[in-house]
């Protein structure tokens, strides 16, 4: 059996499509345009291309976008300046900080810094915290974008065994909080575990997935024997190597035990920047009285 493709690009440019839409409607009757700040400090060269991925959807989608280039050698108190800027700027709906920031800012502070009204990335402790207890302002992007997937190929998560391999504050545990919800909507009630190097026995716990998703940072590391015969697999994984862009599943070999998949690019990353557009247009809304 070979698995079913999970397809992240095409389902990427339907949400878009959607969002457009809605970006149109919105600005017809308020007269307001959403508007993503985006942050990128240094010249870190995959920051780079996804931001500028990034803008290009904005424009597409009719959301304004701003962006904002301080230097490496930037100090964290610069950039909380402008962090201060940003939030105090009507015109601004969503702030996007890429990171990871260079090495001498302290990342924490600035992330805490955005106001949560803004944070269209969901990393604010305000926003985590709604979202655990089942009450988000935002989603976080590639969380939800998953689930969206899920969602939209009738991937049923009630009752469902997942494991999520990794548990970055970014990805797995999100994740992890977001599939466990009570809640009537789908993409829910599933019964979680997260994994991450300390665990005990890896194949043994991935086996048990009826849903398996990987967000680890390791290259082809997922192998057949760890998953499940019929297992959904999905790869958050983005690796350079010089075989080109992989994911942290082996894709040739486990689209073969899968029932459904998602490829190494074309998977997830589409999703995460439709969901960012879709942040700052939930963003825009909030702020519009
Ligand atoms: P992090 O490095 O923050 O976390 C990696 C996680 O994987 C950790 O929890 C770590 O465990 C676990 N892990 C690492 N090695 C092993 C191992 N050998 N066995 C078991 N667990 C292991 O990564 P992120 O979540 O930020 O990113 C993961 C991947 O997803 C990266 O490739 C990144 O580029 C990609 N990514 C893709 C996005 C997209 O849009 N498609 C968006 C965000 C990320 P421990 O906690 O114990 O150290």
């Amino acid at each position: 059996m070979t698995a079913a493709i999970l397809d992240g690009k095409a389902l990427s440019k339907t949400i878009r499509a959607e969002i457009a839409e809605e970006v149109a409607d919105f600005t017809q009757k308020t007269g307001v345009t959403p508007c993503l700040a985006a942050v990128l400090v240094g010249e870190d060269p995959a920051s780079q291309v996804y931001v500028r991925n990034k803008r290009k959807a904005c424009e597409k989608a009719g959301v304004t976008s701003q962006m904002h280039r301080p230097s490496a050698e930037t100090s964290t108190e610069e950039l909380l300046e402008l962090i201060d800027r940003l939030n105090n700027d009507p015109a601004v709906h969503g702030i996007l900080v890429q990171l990871p920031l260079p090495g001498g800012i302290d990342e924490t502070r600035v992330l805490d810094a955005v106001n949560p009204a803004k944070d269209v990335d969901a990393f604010h402790p305000e926003n985590v915290g709604r979202i655990v207890q089942g009450r988000p302002r935002f989603l976080p992007c590639t969380p939800h974008g998953i689930q969206q997937l899920l969602i939209r190929n009738n991937i049923e998560t009630s009752g469902a065994e997942v494991v999520v391999l990794g548990r970055s504050d970014i990805v797995g545990k999100p994740m992890a909080a977001m599939l466990m919800q009570k809640q009537k909507a789908a993409g829910a009630n599933a019964t979680v575990t997260v994994a991450h190097s300390r665990t005990r026995d890896l194949p043994e716990v991935t086996r048990r997935a009826d849903i398996l998703i990987v967000a680890m940072g390791v290259a082809k590391f997922v192998t057949p024997d760890m998953v499940k015969p019929g297992a959904v697999v999905v790869d958050v994984g983005i690796n350079r190597t010089d075989d080109g862009l992989v994911g942290d599943v082996d894709f040739d070999a486990v689209k073969e035990v899968a029932g459904h998949i998602t490829p190494v690019p074309g998977g997830v990353g589409p999703l995460t920047v439709a969901m960012l557009l879709h942040n700052t247009l939930t963003a825009a809304r909030q702020q519009t009285p």
